[in-house]
């Protein structure tokens, strides 16, 4: 339907709580890149909250809709929550009638320019695997990225680098490239997965392994992945100054190309 006749109720627990889980994927050229990767994510996360959904019907409704509104390349947006309830509580309802919000929208994927990032605290809270709508910690550090004019917030806990608001995060050391590994304090990115996947066919070395902080502002290079940015380079920390010598390093324009020739060959 069109969006002004979409309606929600004002008792939904995504709109009360947050109580709900997102995923958003790329179509490029007529075919949504990683499907069931980001399938076995949604599924993941709606395990992580109790939320009983096929998703199986949502991807089915995924079809009809993007088949429906016809961009070839397009932003796909899920959002599963556990639905409304007669009251506002905070436990889970007797009956649950989950409400799924799918949207399209056109989206070309370009090959990002290089970008700054400030860096900040990760004041989020403990369970950054699932894929929660309830997203304010990020809100407000992407907000002070933008009054920084910045394009992204690289975070950490406890002296270690976690991801950033939107995206994981990649230092270059050397030859070497280091992303800090899969753990409850970081969102399974997908491209982050095709990316270490690149590497490996490229003979490029990725370790996961943790990256102290203080240590970013000796890095040869930073890039941040996401499925919707691809790899946004990061030429200049704030704190930190400039990554490298603020150019852009043979090992992230190799990846680079190879990602974008990735995009539109596969899956
Ligand atoms: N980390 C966070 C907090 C994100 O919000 C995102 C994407 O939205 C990512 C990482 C990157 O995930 P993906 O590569 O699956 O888009």
């Amino acid at each position: 339907m069109p969006l002004h006749k979409a309606r929600i109720s004002p008792m939904d627990r995504g709109f009360l709580f947050g109580d709900g889980v997102y995923e958003v994927m790329a179509k490029i050229d007529g075919r949504i890149r990683a499907r069931s990767l980001h399938a076995q994510r949604l599924r993941s996360s709606l395990d992580s909250i109790g939320l009983e959904t096929s998703v199986e019907q949502v991807f089915a409704d995924v079809d009809r809709l993007t088949k429906k509104v016809g961009f070839s390349n397009a932003k796909i947006y899920i959002q599963v929550t556990r639905g409304p309830a007669d009251a506002r509580d905070h436990a889970f309802p007797s009956t649950v009638s989950p409400t799924i919000f799918l949207t399209v929208s056109a989206f070309e994927a370009v090959p990002q320019t290089a970008s700054q990032a400030i860096v900040r605290p990760d004041i989020r809270w403990r369970k950054n695997h699932i894929k929660s709508v309830a997203l304010l910690g990020n809100v407000l550090l992407m907000q002070e990225a933008r009054e920084s004019d910045a394009q992204e917030v690289i975070l950490y806990r406890d002296e270690y680098v976690t991801e950033a608001s939107t995206s994981n995060v990649f230092v270059i050391r050397g030859q070497k490239v280091v992303t800090p590994p899969l753990s409850d304090l970081i969102l399974p990115g997908i491209t982050r997965h095709l990316v270490i996947e690149i590497a490996q066919k490229l003979g490029i070395l990725v370790v996961e392994d943790n990256i102290r902080v203080d240590s970013l502002s000796e890095a040869d290079g930073i890039f941040l992945s996401s499925s919707t940015r691809g790899l946004l380079p990061i030429i200049a920390l704030n704190p930190g100054g400039c990554v490298g010598n603020g150019e852009l390093t043979s090992i992230f324009s190799a990846l680079q190309d190879a990602y974008d020739e990735r995009l539109r060959c596969y899956d």
